[in-house]
């Protein structure tokens, strides 16, 4: 996998990319099923294709996602557990935990932070890619509540809850989850995302990945088109030659 930093800004704030040979496992922490596959699954297929173990874990089941008014909600969640487990395997992922909370209604809760955290203690990842807790008023479909509260408790879950024996003391108490140190955290959808991913090689697989959700996606006519325009506009950004695709996130070390 190759990775290109867009030069510092004007601040000279840098971000500090941890070493992909130090990477063995990455969890990836999304609001809904279809989120990392739009934000984030050509770099997930470069983390699998280099061995990496990645892990989703998904905080809702989409419940309140399409349009078919005849679907009930319950019949949804199923389906789009199914989708997204599809999509996962598209990517190479195979372990995919969803913690079941109600499409719509996320908050990053006490009890939403210790749900992520105990998957951070089970887990054990050098690595988080999560979404941005931050508005992006250039994008607000990006930010959708859902999203910043995901993100949210998922930054809080990996500082400090999960490495912090006396934060949800049932998790070590009862469960035996001992406290783990997570050193990266991947941001998508980030205002800030100055950290480019090169996944020329492996928007096939997105694509793939995104067909998966055809509850969602069956009415795009043209979804590989639509996703390669921001792919390509993404690289130019960053200076990558023509004809490459890429996808962006904000990185923050945690240390
Ligand atoms: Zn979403």
């Amino acid at each position: 996998m190759e990775g290109w930093t867009l030069p510092p800004a004007a601040d000279d704030r840098r971000e500090t990319v941890l070493d992909e040979r130090d990477v063995e496992r990455v969890l990836v922490v999304t609001a809904h099923p279809d989120d990392v596959d739009f934000g984030a699954a050509g770099t997930v297929a470069t983390w699998t294709d280099a061995g990496v173990e990645v892990v989703y874990c998904i905080c809702t089941d989409g419940q309140a996602g399409g349009s078919d008014r005849t679907v009930s909600r319950t019949e949804m969640a199923a389906i789009r557990r199914e989708e997204q487990t599809a999509a996962a395997a598209a990517v190479g992922v195979t372990d995919v935990r969803f913690l079941g909370h109600m499409d719509g209604e996320l908050f990053p809760t006490h009890e939403l932070r210790r749900d992520i955290s105990r998957v951070i203690r089970q887990v054990r990842p050098q690595r988080v890619l999560t979404q941005s807790p931050e508005r992006w008023w250039d994008r607000l479909g990006a930010s959708h509540p859902d999203h910043r509260a995901a993100g949210d408790a998922t930054v809080d879950a990996v500082y400090p809850d999960a490495r912090n024996p006396f934060a949800h003391t049932s998790l070590l108490d009862d469960e035996g989850l001992e406290p783990w140190v997570v050193d990266e955290i991947w941001l998508m959808a980030s205002p800030r995302a100055e950290h480019v991913v090169d996944v020329t090689d492996q928007f096939d697989r997105k694509i793939a990945a995104l067909h998966s959700h055809a509850s969602q996606v069956s009415g795009h006519d043209d979804l590989a088109g639509f996703v390669r325009g921001w792919l390509v506009a993404t690289a130019a950004q960053a200076g990558l030659p023509e004809g490459r695709l890429a996808e962006r996130f904000q990185v923050v070390s945690v240390g």
